[in-house]
């Protein structure tokens, strides 16, 4: 049933990380290592374009410029079917090391380094992330630039830092849904594993069953 739905139309809590005792975590622990995998995808760009092949992530001239690419993408039927219709967001230009992008505000504020293609889908995925979809740069974040990267540079950048992200342990898909029966076997198998090794809490397997019991139990 729920398997045929695409992506964003997945329910929000398939997306939300949780503890072993099924409370939700709000740390931001893939940050890192998100932003160390995009850099890596940069430079990947560059390299492409020093070796007389296509730069992908293309660099933008001013604000004015940045508006009218995400307007117009934001306007397109392939967008409008993944996200809705939104309205433009308000784009600034800002100076220091830091941009940003937030849904509350719909505003991204970008200073003149973050003028590419890669960092503006960046933040633009911080105005499409919903609160109830998981950390800051969480599943749904990393899901949503990925989808942007494969649309607006390409399906082989997106495989690129796919490849990045799974090396590096920064997690895109959102969480399996189990179903009724399956969860009962995984507690199931977590008991047999506790019992063979006589000793629950030292079989990372148990942990894993228990831990996806709290998690998805009840949902
Ligand atoms: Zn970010």
């Amino acid at each position: 049933m729920a398997e045929n739905l695409q992506w964003y139309e997945l329910p929000a809590k398939r997306w939300q990380e949780r503890d072993g005792e099924g409370c939700r975590i709000w740390r931001d622990s893939q940050r890192q290592k998100m932003y160390n995998a995009e850099n890596c995808l940069k430079r990947h760009c560059r390299d492409e374009g020093e070796h007389g092949r296509v730069d992908e992530n293309a660099e933008f001239e001013s604000i004015k410029e940045i508006e009218h690419y995400v307007n117009k993408l934001l306007k397109s039927a392939w967008f409008i079917r993944r996200w809705g219709k939104k309205e433009n967001p308000i784009i600034v230009e800002i100076q220091g090391h830091t941009a940003w992008g937030n849904r509350m505000r719909n505003k991204m504020a970008l200073p003149k380094w973050a003028w590419n293609k890669v960092v503006v889908l960046h933040e633009l995925s911080h105005v499409l992330h919903a609160y109830d979809c998981g950390t800051v740069h969480g599943r749904y974040f990393c899901r949503t630039l990925l989808e942007l990267i494969d649309h607006e540079l390409s399906p082989e950048s997106r495989r690129f830092l796919k490849k990045r992200f799974i090396a590096t342990g920064v997690r895109s898909t959102p969480h399996p849904a189990y179903s009724e029966d399956t969860k009962i076997k995984k507690r199931e198998h977590g008991r047999k594993l506790a019992n063979k090794y006589g000793m629950a809490t030292s079989s990372k397997d148990c942990e894993w069953n228990d831990m996806l019991a709290a998690a998805f139990g009840g949902s």
